[in-house]
């Protein structure tokens, strides 16, 4: 029987006592009743919550996490971490990219994501040239997420230029390189691919690296309502770069020639002027914030309560997989505000005071709308991904209800997920993944024959 019953479940509209919830074989949540009655045989927990939506992952860097973390020569900055990342690229195979992507997946499930939006720019051969199957890396990562059990959204990676004004590729960029016409074919080539688990989008990797023209005529010919994402504004090199070679920042730049709307995600969009903060918010994009690594790559704080104020949607991703946590994005999101700001408790709403519980739904109704996918919610319809918290742990004792999620994202770093379901299948029980030693052993040996890449 697909029943799940819950004490308490966090709901669209917040807390619900004595909810039960029901899935079908497909593992689509078809009844979510609360006010029920604890019926015999049906398990029966205290906190559900539905599970988090990772809107932005390179899954391949997941095996430079703590590699990069020494001075150079000169200052070091997101383009000298930037180098160490291509030559570690360099020498991946699709092996190794699943393997790495497998082991990724499995702790992401394990702190509390269950869905994740692969943005994905290694196809080539080292060499440059494609493999057999144009969409074998991909295929790669996308086998990796069923292995561990996560819903993905696969986002092929649109990559042609080193610079503004169509640069040429360097050397180190070969394994990247595409153009609009191959981008639309290895989404053809994955269409047969999609399923309730799995959506497929495209990502212009950036204005730096792909054109005006070739955005548009990738979103000429993609599917209609699949998800766009792009990287924007993570650097003020960046943006100056933009202004020298263009005479507009490149959320201007974007916003001026595409029709960005509500299937778009802009990636860290961090050095935004008002004017840019309100055309993000106007447009019903999703603002894709992946606080740890702008942390570790020194991007700049985004402008969080300008944007909230104007309406903005954000999602929360992981990036570079420096963390493998929603709590410590969340938690870092709203710590850097009040570094900022000099007073706390930034991200909330006049409806809703909790910090904590505004985060957590803010980032799972983005993160949905960015996958592209019926996720993030506990509702009929949505896909039965959820989360059940450690009910015994210290940190969950003698609270208010109201203080669950604020206890969740701002106290201690123990892990209090206990269990995940995915798609109506239980992927994490008692904090260890299903298929956690096999995905770990393969991801070990991959680490030692990738360890010199120096
Ligand atoms: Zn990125």
């Amino acid at each position: 029987m697909n029943q799940l019953f819950a004490r308490h479940a966090l709901l669209p509209d917040g807390w619900c006592a004595d909810v039960l919830l029901e899935w079908n074989q497909a593992g689509d949540l078809v009844a979510v009743t609360p006010g029920s009655a604890p019926a015999a045989g049906i398990e029966c927990v205290e906190y559900a919550l539905p599970g988090m939506i990772n809107l932005h992952s390179h899954s391949f860097q997941r095996a430079l996490g703590g590699r990069t973390e020494f001075a150079g020569d000169s200052h070091d900055s997101f383009w000298t971490w930037r180098d160490l990342m291509y030559r570690f690229a360099r020498n991946i195979t699709p092996d190794h990219i699943e393997a790495i992507a497998a082991q990724l997946f499995a702790e992401c499930l394990r702190h509390g994501y269950t869905s994740v939006c692969e943005f994905h720019y290694v196809q080539r051969q080292p060499d440059g040239a494609w493999y057999d199957r144009p969409a074998e890396t991909a295929e790669r990562v996308i086998a990796a997420a069923r292995l561990a059990g996560i819903g993905v959204t696969m986002l092929p990676v649109l990559y042609s230029y080193s610079g503004f004004n169509d640069s040429p590729l360097k050397p180190e960029q070969q394994r990247f390189r595409t153009d609009a016409d191959d981008v639309l074919r290895v989404i053809e080539a994955l269409a047969p691919l999609r399923d309730g688990q799995t959506e497929v989008g495209v990502a212009p990797h950036s204005l730096r690296a792909a054109s005006i023209a070739q955005i548009n005529a990738v979103l000429a010919g993609l599917p209609p309502e699949r998800p766009v994402h792009v990287h924007i504004a993570e650097q003020q090199a960046e943006v100056q770069q933009a202004l020298a070679h263009t005479g507009r920042r490149p959320v201007q730049l974007l916003f001026d020639q595409v029709a960005v709307d509500g299937r778009w995600c802009l990636v860290h969009a961090t050095h935004l002027s008002s004017t840019e903060v309100r055309s993000i918010a106007a447009s019903g994009a999703v603002a894709g914030l992946c606080p740890t690594t702008e942390a570790n790559l020194g991007d700049g704080l985004f402008p969080l309560e300008d944007f909230l104020a104007a309406g903005g949607r954000f999602g929360i991703g992981s990036d570079s997989h420096v963390s493998q946590s929603p709590v410590e994005e969340l938690r870092w999101l709203e710590y850097g505000q009040r570094l900022h700001h000099q007073r706390r408790n930034i991200a909330v709403s006049k409806e809703q005071r909790q910090v904590g519980e505004f985060l957590w739904q803010g980032a799972l109704q983005g993160g949905a709308q960015a996958a592209g996918r019926p996720v993030g919610a506990l509702a009929p319809g949505r896909r039965a991904d959820l989360l059940v918290l450690d009910d015994g742990h210290p940190n969950l004792c003698g609270l208010a209800l109201h203080e669950v999620l604020g206890s969740l994202i701002f106290s201690g770093n123990d892990n209090l997920v206990r269990d995940v379901m995915v798609g109506g299948r239980w992927v994490v029980r008692n904090a260890q993944h299903v298929a956690q030693q096999a995905i770990a052993a393969r991801f070990k040996h991959t680490m030692a024959e990738l360890r010199e890449f120096r």
